[in-house]
């Protein structure tokens, strides 16, 4: 039986859920809920990333330094089946963009970092500036925003 006092901390902390990015391996966000419950935090401990952070009790995804391998062990870690294999999503639950204003690339400096990185090989160039992301192709790993110089690749959750 979950606290009643901490799942009122929890409901005013983390709503709404839609502004957070989990790891891939979630049915759907309420089930984060449990994570109240659970002491050892294995997902964070098995993130070789770096990238999960406890906030009010459950992982949420933290860009900067490192991306998302979708390795699978944050979900083989899990021993309450909050994280599963079987839900692994081919996409974290966020959408990015280059902010044209930020990216030098758009600002007539050459500059390839987010595309040398980019494993997926979404992110285009129109000649040798003004990079986009391809949603198509685009995972939201995150490893382009911990190269760019200018933080200019923003994310928002979905
Ligand atoms: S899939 Fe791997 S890299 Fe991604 S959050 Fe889980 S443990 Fe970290
Ligand atoms: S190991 Fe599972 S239950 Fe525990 S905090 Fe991580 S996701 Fe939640
Ligand atoms: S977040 Fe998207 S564009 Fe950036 S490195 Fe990952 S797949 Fe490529």
């Amino acid at each position: 039986m979950i606290d009643k006092s901490k799942r009122n901390l929890f409901r005013r902390a983390s709503s709404p859920f839609k502004s957070y990015v989990y790891p891939p391996y979630f049915e759907k966000k309420e089930d984060f809920l449990k994570c109240i419950e659970c002491e050892n935090k294995d997902c964070l401990i098995s993130c070789n990333e770096k990238i999960i952070q406890i906030e009010n009790e459950i992982p949420i995804i933290k860009f900067g330094i490192n991306g998302c391998t979708f390795c699978d062990e944050c979900a083989k870690a899990c021993s309450k089946d909050v994280l599963k294999l079987e839900n692994k999503k081919a996409k974290l639950n966020c959408e990015m963009i280059i902010n044209p204003k930020k990216c030098i690339a758009w600002n007539q400096t050459i500059c390839f970092s987010c595309q040398d990185i980019c494993e997926e090989f979404a992110i285009i160039y129109n000649g040798m500036f003004n990079p986009v992301i391809d949603e198509e192709k685009c995972t939201s790993c995150g490893f382009c925003i911990s190269v760019c110089p200018t933080n200019a690749i923003e994310w928002k959750a979905i």
